[in-house]
């Protein structure tokens, strides 16, 4: 599959090398645009649009969908790999584009790097990738190695960005839906992020489709920074946020006003050229912690320019002051009184063991996933991709929201399920539990086996409501 974009052609810089071939970036026919090689969801649903699943035979299709599934079954395996070595994963939303989303997320990150974490930054605004700029990386490339796309090293951070495949700054991202998810999944699943304790993701504006690929891609979601503006205008784009962050079982870790007054450049007097306090009344009105307000600082626009760190440039000034109050009130929410390095995300827990879950009715896999009989609990070395043990354990009587707090305290990492709703998939998630839906009937040894082998078959959500 190519990247297409539906009026003009996206032309994405070559990485320095191919990755492999199920990785999906190798050079295409075309000067400089990069093609996928085996086609993901993205890839069907875009050949689906062209030519339509009716002018393939009947065994053609079937093939290209059992291929497909595979190769969603490996890639949903190099993604939960991946992110089994990301300790804290957090994003950083904004109810619109320019209200200092990326500022906030750059300065975070490299914060963090600053303290002693390891950290990475992942540009997730396809439409607007200013991370390269915002850290003088314009022209950098993903380097490739051994397969998978590594990130740009910067400021001790790993990170990664659109603008680094694209061409050139100036082209406009024209993708549809499912490409935009397409691309947002391979950044997570096909790239040597490494162990991390920290994924700060600058989510695209908004709550649409693309944030809450994001949030979904990434499972467990330790906490949102929502970031805006003090207009009374903006309070609306950030209950909007809050909502969508409690209806993904995202917490919020809290709301920053940006760009409240204005510091002087000549005495560093800020004046409140807009009305201030609006983040801190929502806030309050929606229960959700304040984070404090960072004024607009000229010297904030011309480090951004230069492609320079404030904190790191400024770092003397009130207003980096102020951002690195904010940061350590984010650190302090999501890592509690861990300190940096005091333990990797490898020692987090045995690297190779999980445990997985399985609704079962009479001894197979159960479609009805909250009013299934039992469970099946199985401890498995992934490594080795072997079974450890196997117990049956009687499912708790149906209650709403019981299920993820009740699998939680039992260990469970991984659900293997028909289907489930969006609520449920929400509050897994926040209890750091993944899901992997449209399992077929089966006995918990053959679904486990097959997922570890990577044969599991996945059809549809068969209860998504
Ligand atoms: P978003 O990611 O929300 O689109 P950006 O972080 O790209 O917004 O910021 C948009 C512009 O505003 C950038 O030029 C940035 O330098 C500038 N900016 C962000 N925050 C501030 C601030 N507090 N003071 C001055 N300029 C700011």
């Amino acid at each position: 599959m190519r990247f297409p974009s539906t009026t003009s052609e996206i032309r994405l810089k070559p990485p320095v090398q191919s990755m492999r071939p199920e990785a999906s970036y190798k050079q295409a026919s075309g000067p400089g645009t990069l093609q996928q090689s085996q086609p993901n969801v993205s890839d069907l649903t875009m050949e689906e649009a062209h030519s339509g699943p009716k002018h393939e035979s009947h065994a053609r299709h079937q093939q290209v969908s059992a291929s497909h599934h595979q190769k969603q079954i490996e890639q949903e395996k190099r993604l939960q790999e991946r992110l089994r070595h990301i300790r804290y994963r957090l994003v950083v939303l904004s109810g619109k584009g320019g209200v200092g989303k990326s500022t906030v997320a750059v300065n975070l990150a490299v914060a963090l790097t600053l303290a002693g974490w390891k950290v990475g930054l992942l540009d997730a605004d396809i439409h607007g990738p200013s991370i390269p700029t915002m850290l003088g990386l314009e022209g950098s490339t993903g380097h490739v190695e051994g397969g998978e796309l590594h990130p740009v090293e910067s400021h001790g951070l790993r990170v990664l960005s659109l603008g680094f495949l694209l061409r050139s700054q100036h082209d406009a991202v024209i993708w549809r839906g499912p490409l935009k998810a397409g691309i947002l999944r391979q950044f997570l699943s096909d790239v040597a992020w490494g162990d991390l304790d920290f994924l700060v993701v600058d989510s695209p504006p908004g709550t649409g489709d693309e944030p809450l690929s994001i949030c979904q891609l990434l499972g467990k979601v330790d906490g949102a920074i929502i970031v805006t503006t003090p207009q009374k205008i903006a309070g609306i784009d950030v209950r909007k946020c809050v909502t969508f962050c409690r209806q993904l079982g995202v917490p919020v870790l809290g709301v920053i006003e940006n760009m409240s007054g204005f510091v002087c450049s000549h005495c560093g007097k800020v004046t409140p050229i807009f009305q201030t306090g609006g983040g801190l009344r929502i806030a309050t009105d929606m229960n959700i912690p304040f984070l404090g307000s960072i004024p607009i600082d000229p010297k904030i626009v011309e480090a951004c320019d230069n492609g320079e760190v404030f904190i790191i440039k400024d770092a003397a000034s009130p207003t980096a002051k102020t951002i690195r109050e904010i940061i350590d009130k984010i650190v302090a929410r999501v890592a509690g009184t861990h300190q940096a390095g005091s333990q990797s995300p490898a020692n987090v827990k045995e690297a190779s063991m999980m445990r997985i879950a399985i609704p079962l009715a009479q001894g197979q896999l159960s479609p009805h996933f909250g009013h299934c009989e039992n469970f099946a609990l199985v401890d498995v070395d992934a490594e080795s991709k072997s079974i450890v043990k196997r117990e049956n354990i009687e499912a708790p009587p149906h209650q709403p929201g019981l299920l993820p707090p009740w699998l939680s305290e039992r260990n469970v990492d991984i659900i293997i399920a028909g289907g489930m709703g969006r609520r449920a998939l929400g509050l897994f998630a926040e209890h750091g539990i993944q899901v992997v839906i449209g399992a077929k009937r089966g006995t918990p040894e053959d679904i486990v086996k097959n997922y570890l082998e990577g044969n599991l078959e996945l059809g549809q959500n068969v209860c998504d409501h």
